[in-house]
Protein backbone atom coordinates (compact mmCIF):
# COMPACT_ATOMS: atom_id res chain seq x y z
CA UNK A 1 0.00 0.00 0.00
CA UNK A 2 2.92 2.32 0.81
CA UNK A 3 4.45 1.38 -2.51
CA UNK A 4 1.47 2.34 -4.21
CA UNK A 5 1.07 5.95 -1.94
CA UNK A 6 -2.13 4.79 -0.74
CA UNK A 7 -3.59 7.48 1.48
CA UNK A 8 -6.52 5.80 4.05
CA UNK A 9 -8.20 8.10 5.62
CA UNK A 10 -10.65 6.87 8.95
CA UNK A 11 -13.60 8.76 10.15
CA UNK A 12 -15.76 7.66 12.41
CA UNK A 13 -18.63 9.62 13.91
CA UNK A 14 -21.13 8.87 16.44
CA UNK A 15 -24.16 10.16 14.79
CA UNK A 16 -27.69 11.09 17.41
CA UNK A 17 -28.98 13.04 14.83
CA UNK A 18 -32.09 11.47 13.25
CA UNK A 19 -31.73 7.54 15.28
CA UNK A 20 -34.87 7.63 16.79
CA UNK A 21 -36.73 8.53 13.78
CA UNK A 22 -34.60 5.58 11.69
CA UNK A 23 -35.11 3.55 15.03
CA UNK A 24 -38.64 3.55 14.85
CA UNK A 25 -38.99 3.03 11.26
CA UNK A 26 -36.92 -0.20 11.11
CA UNK A 27 -39.01 -1.31 13.88
CA UNK A 28 -42.41 -1.05 12.52
CA UNK A 29 -40.96 -2.20 8.74
CA UNK A 30 -39.70 -5.38 10.48
CA UNK A 31 -43.47 -5.54 12.27
CA UNK A 32 -44.54 -5.53 9.19
CA UNK A 33 -42.40 -8.11 7.50
CA UNK A 34 -42.54 -10.12 10.49
CA UNK A 35 -46.33 -11.10 10.14
CA UNK A 36 -48.00 -12.04 7.43
CA UNK A 37 -50.99 -12.06 7.63
CA UNK A 38 -50.79 -8.43 8.11
CA UNK A 39 -53.62 -6.75 5.78
CA UNK A 40 -54.05 -2.78 6.50
CA UNK A 41 -56.43 -1.39 4.90
CA UNK A 42 -55.13 1.61 5.04
CA UNK A 43 -57.75 3.62 2.82
CA UNK A 44 -60.45 2.65 5.78
CA UNK A 45 -58.34 3.93 8.67
CA UNK A 46 -59.75 7.25 9.71
CA UNK A 47 -57.57 10.33 9.59
CA UNK A 48 -58.42 11.25 12.95
CA UNK A 49 -56.92 7.80 13.75
CA UNK A 50 -53.54 8.53 11.87
CA UNK A 51 -53.09 11.49 13.45
CA UNK A 52 -53.60 10.07 17.10
CA UNK A 53 -51.11 7.54 16.25
CA UNK A 54 -48.71 9.86 14.75
CA UNK A 55 -49.16 12.32 17.94
CA UNK A 56 -48.47 9.11 20.42
CA UNK A 57 -45.54 8.47 18.46
CA UNK A 58 -44.29 12.23 18.51
CA UNK A 59 -44.69 12.43 22.41
CA UNK A 60 -43.19 8.65 22.78
CA UNK A 61 -39.97 10.02 20.28
CA UNK A 62 -39.80 13.30 22.95
CA UNK A 63 -39.79 11.47 25.90
CA UNK A 64 -36.55 9.65 24.43
CA UNK A 65 -35.07 12.21 23.10
CA UNK A 66 -35.25 14.16 26.52
CA UNK A 67 -34.14 11.35 28.37
CA UNK A 68 -31.02 10.45 26.04
CA UNK A 69 -28.45 11.89 28.42
CA UNK A 70 -25.47 11.44 25.74
CA UNK A 71 -26.97 14.36 23.59
CA UNK A 72 -25.53 16.97 25.02
CA UNK A 73 -24.40 18.76 21.80
CA UNK A 74 -27.10 17.85 19.62
CA UNK A 75 -29.91 18.84 22.14
CA UNK A 76 -28.63 22.64 22.23
CA UNK A 77 -29.19 22.54 18.41
CA UNK A 78 -32.86 20.46 19.04
CA UNK A 79 -34.02 20.72 21.90
CA UNK A 80 -37.01 19.57 20.77
CA UNK A 81 -37.92 16.18 18.38
CA UNK A 82 -40.43 19.20 16.81
CA UNK A 83 -37.55 21.37 16.00
CA UNK A 84 -35.58 18.62 14.14
CA UNK A 85 -38.61 17.65 12.21
CA UNK A 86 -38.98 21.29 11.17
CA UNK A 87 -35.26 21.96 10.18
CA UNK A 88 -34.76 20.33 6.59
CA UNK A 89 -30.77 20.05 6.80
CA UNK A 90 -28.22 18.74 4.26
CA UNK A 91 -25.98 16.54 6.77
CA UNK A 92 -22.49 16.63 5.82
CA UNK A 93 -19.80 15.38 7.75
CA UNK A 94 -18.85 18.82 9.09
CA UNK A 95 -22.51 19.82 10.24
CA UNK A 96 -22.89 16.23 11.20
CA UNK A 97 -19.69 16.62 13.59
CA UNK A 98 -20.45 20.29 14.54
CA UNK A 99 -24.15 19.53 15.97
CA UNK A 100 -22.88 15.99 17.86
CA UNK A 101 -19.75 17.79 19.04
CA UNK A 102 -17.85 14.36 17.77
CA UNK A 103 -15.65 16.32 15.60
CA UNK A 104 -11.82 17.05 15.16
CA UNK A 105 -11.18 18.70 18.10
CA UNK A 106 -8.29 18.91 20.38
CA UNK A 107 -10.65 18.93 23.16
CA UNK A 108 -12.70 15.77 22.00
CA UNK A 109 -9.15 14.03 20.82
CA UNK A 110 -8.04 14.43 23.67
CA UNK A 111 -10.55 12.27 25.65
CA UNK A 112 -9.20 9.53 22.96
CA UNK A 113 -5.58 10.20 24.04
CA UNK A 114 -5.35 11.11 20.32
CA UNK A 115 -3.92 14.41 21.68
CA UNK A 116 -1.93 15.28 24.83
CA UNK A 117 -3.56 18.76 25.72
CA UNK A 118 -7.22 20.60 25.02
CA UNK A 119 -5.28 24.01 23.69
CA UNK A 120 -6.65 25.72 20.42
CA UNK A 121 -3.62 27.06 18.43
CA UNK A 122 -5.09 30.65 18.90
CA UNK A 123 -3.62 30.13 22.73
CA UNK A 124 -6.96 31.65 24.01
CA UNK A 125 -8.74 28.89 25.88
CA UNK A 126 -9.62 24.98 25.26
CA UNK A 127 -10.42 23.96 21.54
CA UNK A 128 -13.87 22.58 22.14
CA UNK A 129 -16.87 22.42 19.13
CA UNK A 130 -18.11 25.62 20.46
CA UNK A 131 -14.70 27.15 21.18
CA UNK A 132 -13.43 26.98 17.30
CA UNK A 133 -17.57 28.11 16.24
CA UNK A 134 -17.82 31.38 18.47
CA UNK A 135 -14.54 32.17 19.98
CA UNK A 136 -11.13 31.43 18.29
CA UNK A 137 -9.21 34.02 16.32
CA UNK A 138 -8.51 31.40 13.55
CA UNK A 139 -12.40 31.40 12.34
CA UNK A 140 -12.95 35.02 13.51
CA UNK A 141 -12.71 36.53 9.52
CA UNK A 142 -15.07 33.79 8.55
CA UNK A 143 -17.45 34.02 11.60
CA UNK A 144 -17.50 38.07 11.35
CA UNK A 145 -18.80 37.36 7.84
CA UNK A 146 -21.83 35.32 9.46
CA UNK A 147 -22.83 37.97 12.28
CA UNK A 148 -22.59 40.65 9.21
CA UNK A 149 -25.34 38.33 7.37
CA UNK A 150 -27.17 37.57 10.60
CA UNK A 151 -27.96 41.58 10.49
CA UNK A 152 -27.55 44.02 13.68
CA UNK A 153 -30.65 43.49 15.15
CA UNK A 154 -29.59 39.54 16.47
CA UNK A 155 -28.12 39.34 19.22
CA UNK A 156 -24.21 37.37 19.20
CA UNK A 157 -24.17 34.47 19.88
CA UNK A 158 -27.05 33.80 18.80
CA UNK A 159 -28.87 30.72 19.69
CA UNK A 160 -28.27 27.46 18.73
CA UNK A 161 -31.88 26.82 17.80
CA UNK A 162 -32.16 29.93 15.86
CA UNK A 163 -28.59 29.45 14.15
CA UNK A 164 -29.55 26.04 12.72
CA UNK A 165 -33.14 27.41 11.75
CA UNK A 166 -33.30 30.95 10.63
CA UNK A 167 -29.93 31.71 8.70
CA UNK A 168 -29.29 28.33 7.94
CA UNK A 169 -27.71 28.68 5.00
CA UNK A 170 -24.99 31.14 6.00
CA UNK A 171 -24.32 29.31 9.17
CA UNK A 172 -23.57 26.11 7.37
CA UNK A 173 -21.68 27.60 4.82
CA UNK A 174 -19.84 29.22 8.12
CA UNK A 175 -19.32 25.44 9.49
CA UNK A 176 -17.90 24.23 5.61
CA UNK A 177 -15.60 26.61 5.51
CA UNK A 178 -13.62 25.76 8.69
CA UNK A 179 -10.97 23.89 8.51
CA UNK A 180 -10.83 21.26 11.28
CA UNK A 181 -7.47 19.86 10.19
CA UNK A 182 -5.59 23.22 10.14
CA UNK A 183 -6.76 23.88 13.46
CA UNK A 184 -5.14 20.93 14.70
CA UNK A 185 -1.27 21.98 14.00
CA UNK A 186 0.46 24.58 13.83
CA UNK A 187 2.35 24.90 17.60
CA UNK A 188 1.24 21.25 17.69
CA UNK A 189 3.85 20.06 15.39
CA UNK A 190 5.10 16.73 17.66
CA UNK A 191 1.41 15.51 17.46
CA UNK A 192 0.32 13.43 14.97
CA UNK A 193 -2.90 14.19 13.20
CA UNK A 194 -5.20 10.51 12.52
CA UNK A 195 -3.81 10.08 9.56
CA UNK A 196 -0.16 10.17 11.11
CA UNK A 197 -1.07 8.04 13.43
CA UNK A 198 -2.53 5.24 10.78
CA UNK A 199 0.98 6.01 9.04
CA UNK A 200 3.01 5.77 11.80
CA UNK A 201 1.33 2.44 12.82
CA UNK A 202 1.65 0.87 9.25
CA UNK A 203 5.40 1.96 9.12
CA UNK A 204 6.57 0.18 12.34
CA UNK A 205 4.53 -2.92 11.37
CA UNK A 206 6.09 -2.72 7.83
CA UNK A 207 9.69 -1.57 9.44
CA UNK A 208 9.13 -4.78 12.65
CA UNK A 209 7.98 -7.29 9.66
CA UNK A 210 10.86 -6.65 7.15
CA UNK A 211 13.57 -6.89 10.04
CA UNK A 212 11.92 -9.89 11.41
CA UNK A 213 14.83 -13.19 10.81
CA UNK A 214 11.60 -15.41 9.58
CA UNK A 215 10.39 -13.05 7.27
CA UNK A 216 14.05 -12.59 5.87
ZN1 LIG B 1 -8.90 28.89 19.09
Amino acid sequence: MMRAKWKIKFSWVKVHVGIFGNEMADRLAKEVARNDETSYEYSKIPISALNREAAEALLKWQEQWTKASKAEATKQYFPTVQDRIGTKIQLTAKLTAVLTGHGKTKAYLHRFNLRDNTKCICNEGDQTMDHILFQCTETRKRRDLLKLQLGARRTWPASKLELITKPKKVFTEYIESIDFDQLQQKSDSSLYSAMGDFCFDVTRVFLHGATMPSLA
